[in-house]
């Protein structure tokens, strides 16, 4: 049976490769739109590459400035 191309979120080990298991898995850059982002993810141990889609959960923290006009 061959692998699948894509899986959704609840069938993804996040923390690890969906080729070998392993857990060396580090991510590229960012890109993102309006709260969609993503990044093309690498495992050093097998060198297989996916892409990673996050959405945006909340804004916290946030520090205000003042305005300058
Ligand atoms: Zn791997």
């Amino acid at each position: 049976m061959s692998k699948p191309t894509s899986l959704i979120r609840a069938d993804t080990k996040w923390e690890s490769c969906p080729n070998c298991g392993d857990d060396r898995i580090e991510g590229g850059n960012f890109d993102s739109e309006g709260d969609w982002v993503w990044q093309r993810v690498t495992c050093t141990e097998c060198r297989s590459s996916w892409v990673e889609t996050y959405t945006a959960l909340d804004r916290t923290d946030i520090e205000y400035r003042e305005v300058v006009a």
